[in-house]
């Protein structure tokens, strides 16, 4: 039971949240107010759609006029390679979206970013990328039902139930996580796994499991302490997420894709 003395401290620790929160927003683009010298301030080099060979959209994208509340980490579902070459990441991404506009009918691809095994980090949807260059609006997307208007999807090839991810992709994912949080104000406490919000394995039990250490990663690029509770003050909304039925939008693609 909480005392009515509870609820009104809860109400203006929340509202201070809010209020803090709002200011720290207010600055455009958020990151740029902080020291340039900090490690996410340059971010990994992220290779465009026409860097690795996208087809067009089939419609034009749409451009929110909002940032990003959160991050959300996903795994492919796709074989734990061993190449780890520059063609294989590309090859990823094409088969991606072929999957996500041929067999899915999405308009491009599902996700913002794409992370392979090899550490080399694309841009997935159109236009993810320039928006991110400017820290003031995202891409509408489709890779977590209930937060593609509010949150960045990152992929990360591989299937991680039982191993974890590579040192190097995990450290790319940092990095690109760490330079998403600095260009939009986010705090390294709003990194969540697909499965946070809907009824899946996504990003599978050890990256998932890994995701309290790519926080702390993500804070120690950022040069800012993880003080914010990562499941305050938004539990609430994932508890309505996670009530959801099971997802339709699998992150499943075809390995044949991968073979062409
Ligand atoms: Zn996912």
């Amino acid at each position: 039971m909480t005392s009515p003395a509870q609820h009104t401290r809860r109400a203006v620790v929340t509202g201070a949240f809010a209020l803090a929160a709002g200011s720290a927003l207010s600055l455009l683009p958020a990151g740029r107010a902080r020291a340039a010298a900090t490690a996410a301030a340059a971010g990994p080099e992220i290779v465009s759609c026409a860097g690795w060979g996208a087809r067009a959209a089939s419609e034009s994208v749409v451009v929110l006029s909002n940032r990003p509340e959160r991050i959300i980490v996903h795994h492919t579902a796709t074989l734990n390679v061993t190449d780890y070459s520059q063609q294989r990441a590309f090859a990823l991404a094409r088969a991606i979206q072929t999957y996500h506009m041929d067999a899915q009918g999405w308009i491009d691809t599902g996700q913002h970013f794409t992370v392979s095994r090899g550490a080399y980090v694309m841009e997935g949807r159109h236009s993810s990328l320039a928006e991110l260059r400017t820290g003031r609006r995202q891409v509408r997307a489709a890779h977590c039902v209930g937060q593609n208007n509010v949150s960045i999807g990152i992929e990360n090839e591989g299937t991680y139930m039982t191993e974890e991810p590579p040192a190097a992709q995990f450290a790319k994912l940092a990095d690109l996580c760490a330079y998403i949080c600095d260009q939009y104000g986010l705090p390294a406490s709003e990194i969540y796994g697909h499965r946070d919000f809907n009824s899946t394995s996504c990003p599978g039990d050890r990256l998932y499991a890994q995701l309290p250490t790519l926080r702390k990663q993500v804070a120690a690029r950022l040069g800012t302490s993880l003080t914010e509770p990562a499941s305050d003050p938004f539990q609430h909304l994932i508890d309505e997420a996670a009530a959801h039925a099971l997802s339709p939008y699998p992150e499943y693609v075809p390995e044949r894709l991968l073979l062409r």
